[in-house]
């Protein structure tokens, strides 16, 4: 029996992960759940589950958590904030930590774990775009494992198997999203109802929005940099609109490996839970006789030059990268809020990357002071159109 602490246990990821928990009682139990605000969904979960531990990061939504909560369960330990989050993630009872909070809020929380030697199963990609170099050295001092759960990650992982050290190329593939066959002159017009309509996944709001400017696929790269140890010159990126293919490997005697499955997060999220065993799934089976063909493409980065930004970043240095972000997670929010239309997103981001003076970044507190400096410059940007 594992136990499971689910940091943004009511999000797209926390919920699928708690569905795949419910499916497979026997394996796993739930030790520690965390929310931002959404008590809800959390007080059912909670309920449900009976953690020993619940977290509110929004101070005003414990206290009234506290009160609703007051009736039911007098064990339950149930924290606030910034310090909360950090317990429940090491938290000592946890086997693993399933890392699903969006954006770099994500990344201290996910810090604490890698530092307490826990494994961490990973789907904030904004941890390793932010915080690369850090964490993954943290992870060897402290003996800690990053599973990864997003689905390309977790395909390459399963294609690499232990012969990292004969790895040519990853190539990440990606559904090209919903605006895929769109001109450029259409991109400009694009709605937010338009952009949330991701054509294979269903996730939550931040991540829809950059599939849909490929900046997601830069992420993955950025994160895929670090995970598996490659240059950005070794990762290629190709659109492959199925999303049956969920990545591939290629080896030094040409030998590509990849792995295939229906586009359902319940697969990788399993398997970074039950990792290194495979257990029996009882539905999301790949069905041969319903595909006919797999199409494979290059991304138009003229289209999506979110995509080339990243790859920019990358090459640039760690601090671009956490502006690169910053000023992204600014500009999605932008965007979802109606403010700013799809293609400034680009501009936004690629705006702040040039006012950005490359910077050498050792320690966290330097990341949150990047990363506020670039959500300062973006909110600038916006102001100043
Ligand atoms: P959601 O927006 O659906 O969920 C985010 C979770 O984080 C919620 O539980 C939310 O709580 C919590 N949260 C948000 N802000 C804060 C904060 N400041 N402090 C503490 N908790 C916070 O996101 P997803 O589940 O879609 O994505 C999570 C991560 O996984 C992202 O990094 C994404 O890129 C990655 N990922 C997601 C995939 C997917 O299919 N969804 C696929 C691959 C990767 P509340 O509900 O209270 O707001």
């Amino acid at each position: 029996m594992k136990n499971i602490a689910i940091l943004g246990s009511t999000g797209s990821i926390g919920l699928q992960t708690l569905e795949v928990i419910r499916n497979n009682r026997d394996e796993f139990s739930v030790c520690a759940l965390t929310a931002n605000s959404n008590i809800d969904i959390l007080y059912k979960q909670v309920l449900e589950f009976k953690p020993d531990i619940v977290v509110i990061f929004d101070y005003n939504k414990y206290k009234e958590f506290k009160s609703l909560i007051a009736s039911h369960n007098n064990d339950l330990k149930v924290l606030y904030g910034e310090d909360g989050l950090t317990y429940a993630a090491s938290y000592e009872k946890a086997d693993i930590v399933v890392s699903a909070i969006v954006g770099i809020a994500g990344l201290k929380p996910t810090y604490s774990a890698i530092e307490k030697g826990k494994t961490v199963a990973l789907a904030n990609k904004e941890t390793l775009v932010t915080a690369g170099r850090i964490i993954t050295k943290k992870a060897r001092e402290c003996s800690a494992s990053i599973i990864p759960v997003d689905s390309e990650h977790s395909a390459i992982f399963q294609c690499i198997g232990r012969d990292r050290e004969f790895v040519s190329k990853i190539i990440l593939t990606a559904s090209g999203g919903p605006f895929r066959k769109k001109t450029l002159e259409e991109l400009k017009m694009v709605s937010l109802s338009d952009a949330l309509k991701h054509p294979s996944w269903s996730m939550g709001k931040k991540v829809t929005i950059d599939s849909s400017t490929l900046m997601n696929k830069g992420l993955e790269v950025i994160e895929a940099r670090w995970l598996f140890d490659m240059a950005g010159e070794s990762i290629q990126v190709y659109v492959h609109p199925e999303s049956i293919i969920h990545s591939m490997v290629e080896f030094v005697d040409g030998a590509i490996l990849a792995q295939l499955g229906v586009p359902d997060m319940k697969i990788p999220i399993k398997h970074s839970l039950t990792y290194p065993k495979r257990t029996i799934a009882v539905d999301s089976k790949l069905d041969f006789s319903k595909i006919n063909t797999l199409n494979f493409e290059k991304p138009d980065t003229h289209r999506f030059p979110c995509l080339k930004l990243a790859y920019e970043a990358l090459k640039d240095g760690d601090s671009s990268c956490i502006v690169l972000n910053g000023a992204n997670e600014v500009a999605v929010n932008l965007f979802l809020q109606g403010k700013i239309q799809f293609m400034e997103i680009y501009s936004i981001v690629a705006k702040a990357l040039e006012k950005h003076t490359l910077s050498e970044v050792n320690t966290l507190e330097e990341i949150f002071y990047i990363d506020n400096w670039s959500r300062n410059i973006a909110m600038e940007l916006y102001k100043k159109r």
